[in-house]
């Protein structure tokens, strides 16, 4: 495994190993997430990339930039002992050279979610991963399901600008009880990290109630939103059910549902509950602040199935 620091270099080490490429890209502090993608990529290509940058056009002026946990030692023992060909490892200099003005701006599902609470981040996520692209021309990219809106936004800088890489979206890897790998995890002491798996009992509060049969989006968010607040420690940013898509909130259905027919059990039959959101994509999202970290998770609901993650026992 070669760490390189430059652009150069790491061109000039990629071209030596023929073959196909997939790329993970990574802010560091490795955890069974990263992992999981890294194994994904490695199975899927010849040979492996794993970036790590803390890039710091993603983070607000009031966020954790100087904090954000490094350790890189670590993380470079755990990629060699998965087999990875290549680290590239850029100081922000290399990145963001003086006279840098060139951003990506994806305009729509930026603005949600994230993007409501974190206005410049995806404009920083989009032009890292835009030039990570550049830079190593993999045949395909690696991210997690853990950053839904990430994925939705990264998938359309790709189809709009047509760059010629595979987007690949790994299961969100969990805890035994259920909270979600972060490198932010570490932020959290003993007694709020008692109370962090709250995220997951909301997110599957929500599910068993849509798996029951609820399609209003607001008793959706409702039920989530009643999960968090049963617990003292954690303070709600944003609960969402959204559509999958567009990120647009799902609206309350008017109760009861109107009248209609459905042409496939018979003329003037009565309509089983037709749902407007039945069949495509619902995402349950939220960020919730447990003590210091602002935590982030998702369900995805896609292709009539749910996306839930994988514990890690
Ligand atoms: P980060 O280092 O936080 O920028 O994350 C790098 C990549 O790992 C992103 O694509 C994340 O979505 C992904 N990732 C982070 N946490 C998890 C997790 N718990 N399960 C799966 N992927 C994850």
């Amino acid at each position: 495994m070669q760490v390189l620091t430059t652009i150069e270099d790491f061109r000039q080490a990629k071209a030596r190993l023929a073959g196909t490429w997939g790329l993970v890209p990574t802010m560091g502090f490795l955890h069974e997430g990263h992992l999981s993608l890294v194994k994904r990529a490695k199975a899927e290509n010849d040979h492996v990339a794993v970036s790590i940058f803390v890039n710091p056009t993603q983070f607000g002026p009031n966020e954790d930039l100087a904090a954000y946990p490094r350790d890189l030692d670590r993380d470079l023992s755990l990629l060699k002992s998965l087999d990875v060909d290549l680290v590239f490892n850029p100081t922000p200099d290399v990145m963001y050279p003086p006279n840098y003005q060139t951003y990506v701006t994806v305009e729509d599902v930026t603005k949600y979610l994230e993007g409501a609470s974190r206005p410049t981040h995806f404009r920083g996520v989009a032009t890292v991963v835009a030039k990570l692209f550049n830079i190593v021309g993999a045949e395909r990219a690696y991210f997690g399901q853990k950053d839904a809106q990430q994925t939705i936004v990264i998938k359309r800088m790709v189809a709009d600008l047509n760059m010629p890489i595979d987007i690949i979206i790994c299961p969100t890897q969990r805890e035994a009880d259920g909270l979600a790998m972060s490198s932010r995890n570490t932020y959290l002491d003993a007694e709020h990290r008692q109370a962090a798996p709250v995220l997951y009992r909301a997110l599957t509060a929500a599910k068993n109630a849509f798996d029951q049969g609820e399609r209003d989006g607001d008793r959706l968010r409702s039920i989530m939103r009643g999960v968090i607040e049963a617990e003292p420690l954690a303070k709600i940013d944003y609960v969402s059910a959204a559509d999958a898509t567009t990120l647009q909130e799902l609206n309350p259905l008017p109760n009861p549902p109107p009248s209609t027919t459905n042409p496939s059990s018979g003329e003037g039959a009565p309509s089983p509950q037709l749902s407007p959101i039945e069949g495509e994509g619902v995402l349950l999202s939220m960020a919730v602040r447990v003590g210091k970290p602002r935590l982030i998770d998702n369900f995805l609901y896609q292709d009539g199935q749910w996306l839930t993650g994988q514990i890690v026992s």
